[in-house]
């Protein structure tokens, strides 16, 4: 399915999204104020334009009001981004994704209506801290403030159990969800309490951060 999509900001990170989208055979409206980067990005996205996104005028001639989903990645002028994105709120966008450069940056982003606020510095560092603190947590997944999903490499601790030996949704309150098999990469989305841990394999756990952690502590 072929939806539509505006990616405001090409940096690194709007970009890569652009890019990603592309490749992915979705139609995609790259604006930016610069016009080596439109350039760069004429033979990537569907159409690419030299454009101010903070002037509604220009942002209701490129016709952004038929555009499903929006994407903000005008990173340091704060002040444009905002107003970018008040801008699309008004006209009616669906949907607006926008990349903040700092907690204050996203607290009014979610104030004035913005769908879906990320903050890729922040989050890749809090995902590479984790791998850093242990090197068996292979990815971890925020849910929200105090919950997240993590993926756990089985050490000794746990290899030639079952979960049912283990017993953790007892224990620990978290809930293996899946588990994936290091040698044919397969995954079993819904392991039964008698399925037993290999070497190799990769523990997918959801639950609240205090107790992934005693988890962790206990058994990674
Ligand atoms: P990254 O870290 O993703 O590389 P950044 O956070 O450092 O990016 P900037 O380089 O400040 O972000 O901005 C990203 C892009 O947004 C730049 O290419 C810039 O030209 C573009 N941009 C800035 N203001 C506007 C605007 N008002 N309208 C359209 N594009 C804009
Ligand atoms: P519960 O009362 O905790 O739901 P149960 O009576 O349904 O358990 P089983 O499903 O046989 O019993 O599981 C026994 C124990 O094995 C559970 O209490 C739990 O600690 C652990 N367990 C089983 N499946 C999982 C899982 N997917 N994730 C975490 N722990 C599990
Ligand atoms: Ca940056």
């Amino acid at each position: 399915m072929k939806r539509e999509f505006a990616v405001i900001g090409l940096g690194r990170f709007g970009g890569s999204v652009c890019r990603e989208l592309s490749s992915e055979g979705m139609d995609v409206l790259a604006i930016d104020t610069i016009e080596s980067k439109i350039n760069e990005y004429r033979h990537i996205a569907s159409h690419a334009v030299i454009a101010d996104a903070t002037d509604e005028k220009v942002l209701k001639e490129l016709g952004i009001r038929n555009i499903d989903h929006v994407i903000v990645a005008i990173g340091e002028d704060i002040q444009a981004s905002i107003l970018t994105t008040l801008m699309l709120k008004e006209l009616g966008i669906k949907k607006i994704t926008v990349k903040a450069q700092n907690d204050y940056h996203e607290k009014v982003l979610n104030k004035i209506g913005a769908d879906q606020v990320i903050h890729p510095e922040r989050d890749m560092g809090r995902k590479i801290a984790h791998s850093i603190i242990s090197n068996n947590i292979l990815d971890h997944l925020e849910l929200s403030d105090d919950h997240s999903i993590v993926e756990i490499k089985a050490g000794t601790k746990l290899v030639g159990k079952s979960l049912t030996e283990l017993d953790i949704r007892a224990r620990f309150g978290c809930n293996v969800v899946a588990i994936k098999s290091g040698e044919a990469n397969e995954i079993n989305v819904s392991p039964l309490a008698t399925e037993v841990i290999e070497d190799e394999d990769v523990l997918v756990i959801i639950g609240a951060d205090k107790d992934i952690s005693r988890f962790e502590k206990q058994l990674v």
